[in-house]
């Protein structure tokens, strides 16, 4: 099973998009017995096998969610937004910058790619600018060599030009919410 997260707060509060850092801590401590691999090493049909990942790319997972990882040693992906690392590196404290991202780094952590403005991409009529969203671009490859392997939809959507874009590029495709049918290219993910 894949699980999805985004930011990890000390309480959730009223963020739709928070995991409050008990629940995160217990429910990492329930799958102390499974198999947590990396999505190049998993496959859907194992019930054993648990991948943990971040959409965004969120400043609350370095500071909540990796001590926690650290623990059980869990390896972690995280779905990064070209644009929103960019924003980081100018000021922006919401977001992951390059600085954080070498610490994710070696704490067994891996990127993969979340598209450059976090836009519907079903709703993208023009092939370039669609292909600008999805593919990744160089200066972040180089952030991590073994990374950006793997997709994941903004807001789990996709259709066919996006499945034929997101193919050229990867090996894979993560979505989920009951927008999956767990194939290599729309793996289904259960968000917490
Ligand atoms: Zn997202």
């Amino acid at each position: 099973m894949i699980l999805t997260y985004h930011k990890i707060k000390c309480f959730k509060g009223k963020d739709a998009i928070a995991t409050g850092l008990i629940p995160f801590f217990l429910q990492m401590f329930l799958i102390r017995k499974k198999h947590v691999v990396y999505l190049e090493e998993y496959t859907p049909a194992n019930e054993d096998q648990f991948v943990i990942t971040f959409d965004d790319g969120y400043r609350e997972v370095i500071k909540y969610a990796l001590p926690v990882l650290r623990i059980f040693k869990y390896p972690f992906e995280i779905f990064v937004v070209g644009d929103f690392i960019k924003a980081a590196e100018s000021g922006n404290k919401n977001y992951l910058d390059t600085k954080d991202i070498a610490i994710i780094l070696k704490n067994r952590g891996r990127l993969q790619y979340h598209s450059r403005t976090h836009p519907h991409l079903e709703l993208i009529n023009d092939l370039c600018i669609l292909e600008d969203e999805i593919k990744p671009p160089e200066w972040l490859r180089t952030l991590d060599p073994k990374g950006f392997k793997y997709f994941a939809y903004p807001f789990w959507v996709y259709n066919n030009d996006v499945i034929t874009l997101v193919k050229k590029y990867y090996c894979g495709a993560r979505s989920g919410n009951g927008c999956a049918n767990d194939t290599v290219y729309a793996l289904d993910s259960k968000r917490l």
